[in-house]
């Protein structure tokens, strides 16, 4: 493959980089971690309205693909609010590859103005890991269907206009064969929201539908072809959009803190060599990081669904991030466990930050233990675990 940028994507990547630097205040980054909520409409709206959306859909229009990584990847290292923005380009995605005229109409058109969200209801309280084993049901009832049950960590769903929703159609049939997606309107009568606050700042959610009524043009795919939907938007999760570069932040707000921070041994601590080892290794991981992140955009680019590499790329990056992040807590002494509101916190609080804000990414988007067995299974050739 060729890890080199075309182009036409490196004066895209320059473009995100201009918007970047005249659109994301610090303002935007502290109200992202006070709120929890790592979305911001009008900085969204700003994106589209500056063009820089619309290549961002997986597999739409005739944009270069790898623009796709290039925008999450920007934004990611930039350390701006995009979870929001990645799941509902995400979802765009999905609708792009597998929606009807209806929903490119009533939904694709509206989320490339970066003013309307969607969020993922995939997981239950008892099924993560195992998805395909969830129990929320939808019954058809003539033209309609009553959707019942709870889903657990819907991330964005306070702030999303729709939920894409697995749900088990079929009870009588292998668990893989009886599911069937929805894309479902949050004012849909009979959902209800609730927060659930994580120790990492972000805010997620449970969410509960009681005979929730909704009409089959808001069908994703075929009735019980659920899984094969799934399949599309878990290779579009996993490595491209965003995710894969949390160390760079972390990196870039060490470097600036060890630059002034007293030693205990006198001068500074960026003149500790344990420290400046740390640094460049982290600074090296970063580097792999990308290069695993784009041989799954490139995959993507070129037609295919990186679900291998962006497991191999996900791992790879949470699991040095959360490495790293151990290193420079340790070289902060008590200082890297004040947080951002403290006065004397290591970097202004980004260590502590990082610290509680990095195990929770080894779970979300498939736990670092499934991702493994993807890469044992799937490239080692290894036994299948269960
Ligand atoms: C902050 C946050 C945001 C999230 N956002 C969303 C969202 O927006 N939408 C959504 O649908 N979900 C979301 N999730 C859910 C996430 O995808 C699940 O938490 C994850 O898939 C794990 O499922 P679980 O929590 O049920 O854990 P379990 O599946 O019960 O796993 C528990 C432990 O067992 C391990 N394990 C499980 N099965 C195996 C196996 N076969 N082999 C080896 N080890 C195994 C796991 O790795 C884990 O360590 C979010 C989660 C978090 C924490």
């Amino acid at each position: 493959m060729d890890f080199s940028l075309s182009p036409g994507a490196a004066d895209f990547r320059d473009e995100v980089r201009a918007f970047l630097d005249a659109h994301l205040t610090d303002e935007i980054i502290a109200t992202m971690h006070r709120t929890g909520t790592f979305n911001d409409k009008g900085f969204n709206g700003a994106l589209a309205d500056s063009g820089l959306l619309a290549g961002a859909v997986p597999g739409y229009g005739d944009r270069d693909p790898i623009e796709l990584y290039v925008l999450f990847n920007e934004l990611e290292k930039a350390g701006a609010p995009y979870d929001g923005l990645a799941v509902t380009m995400l979802v765009a995605g999905v609708i792009n590859a597998v929606g009807t005229d209806f929903q490119r109409e009533h939904v694709l058109a509206k989320l490339l103005t970066g003013r309307f969200n969607c969020c993922l209801g995939y997981s239950e309280p008892d099924h993560g890991s195992d998805v395909a084993a969830i129990t929320t049901r939808a019954v058809r009832d003539g033209d309609q269907w009553v959707i019942n049950g709870q889903k657990m960590w819907t991330t964005m769903a306070h702030e999303s206009d729709w939920v894409i929703l697995l749900t088990r159609t079929d009870p009588d049939v292998p668990k893989h064969k009886g599911l069937t997606m929805f894309l479902v309107p949050m004012d849909t009568p009979g959902i209800e929201v609730q927060p659930v606050p994580t120790m990492a700042t972000e805010r997620t959610n449970a969410t509960f539908y009681d005979e929730a009524r909704i009409g089959d043009e808001w069908r994703l795919g075929e009735v019980n072809g659920g899984w094969s939907v799934m399949g599309v938007a878990l290779a579009f999760e996993r490595g491209v959009m965003g995710g894969t570069n949390p160390a760079v932040p972390l990196l870039r707000h060490v470097r600036a803190w060890a630059g002034g921070a007293p030693s205990p041994d006198g001068g500074l601590m960026i003149d500790d060599p344990l420290l400046r080892e740390r640094i460049a290794r982290t600074a090296i991981a970063n580097q792999v990081s990308q290069l695993l992140t784009l041989r799954a955009a490139w995959i993507a680019a070129t037609g295919g669904l990186p679900g291998l590499e962006g497991s191999m790329a996900k791992l790879y990056a949470t699991d040095r991030y959360q490495q790293a992040v151990g290193w420079f807590q340790q070289m902060a002494g008590a200082d890297g466990l004040l947080d951002f509101d403290t006065d004397g916190a290591a970097a202004d609080g980004w260590i502590d930050y990082d610290a509680r804000h990095s195990p929770v990414t080894t779970i979300y988007g498939g736990t670092t233990e499934i991702n493994r067995n993807n890469v044992a299974e799937r490239h080692l050739g290894l036994p299948r675990a269960r």
